[in-house]
């Protein structure tokens, strides 16, 4: 019953992530009978941001330059690291504004079930860029690990301390703790 492109669009919005049929076509036509000025300042928002956002270089957390506004700020402590699968798990730790260190987003978790080694994660990153310029710079590293993979418990943030030992800190070390992380 409707024209052909509002079914294409509600299609397009269906195909993000959490949408369902009816609230992507609800959403289209609230687009379509919106104000053409409200129309473009949405379409001209989602253009900039695509193009002006970037990976953070040092945590994988979305920016607008090299590095994302929680590794750029000074006041954060950098040696307290807190290890998390998804950007988004940052964004709800950040809400509760009581931690002051820093993150590094794993983007995938290892799982060597699913295919899913370490090379595939960015943890070489964090250990071979990061840990190791804390080190030799003589901080002690903490990491606070906030994985939940199993998914029938619901609460995400399990958190676990991890202290390592500079000298014997290497890929194979954190990514045994990061396997550990099944049996938590
Ligand atoms: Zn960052």
């Amino acid at each position: 019953m409707l024209p052909l492109s509002i079914l294409e669009l509600a299609q397009k919005i269906r195909n993000l992530p959490g949408m369902g049929a009816k609230s992507s076509q609800k959403l289209a036509l609230d687009l379509l009978q919106s104000k053409q000025e409200d129309f473009d300042d949405l379409m001209e928002a989602i253009k900039n941001s695509r193009e002006k956002t970037f990976f953070c270089k040092q945590c994988g957390f979305f920016a607008e330059g090299h590095l994302c506004n929680i590794c750029s700020n000074s006041s954060r402590n950098q040696s307290q690291i807190c290890i998390v699968e998804k950007e988004i798990e940052v964004i709800s730790l950040e809400k509760s504004e009581s931690y002051r260190g820093v993150y590094h987003v794993l983007k995938k978790l290892i799982s060597p079930l699913d295919n899913v080694f370490a090379e595939n994660t960015t943890i070489t990153a964090l250990i071979e860029d990061r840990l190791m310029k804390l080190t030799k710079q003589g901080n002690q590293i903490e990491l606070i690990l906030k994985i939940d993979h199993l998914v029938s418990i619901t609460r995400m943030a399990q958190g676990l301390p991890l202290y390592y030992n500079p000298e014997t800190l290497d890929v194979a070390t954190v990514t045994r703790a990061l396997e550990d992380r099944r049996v938590i």
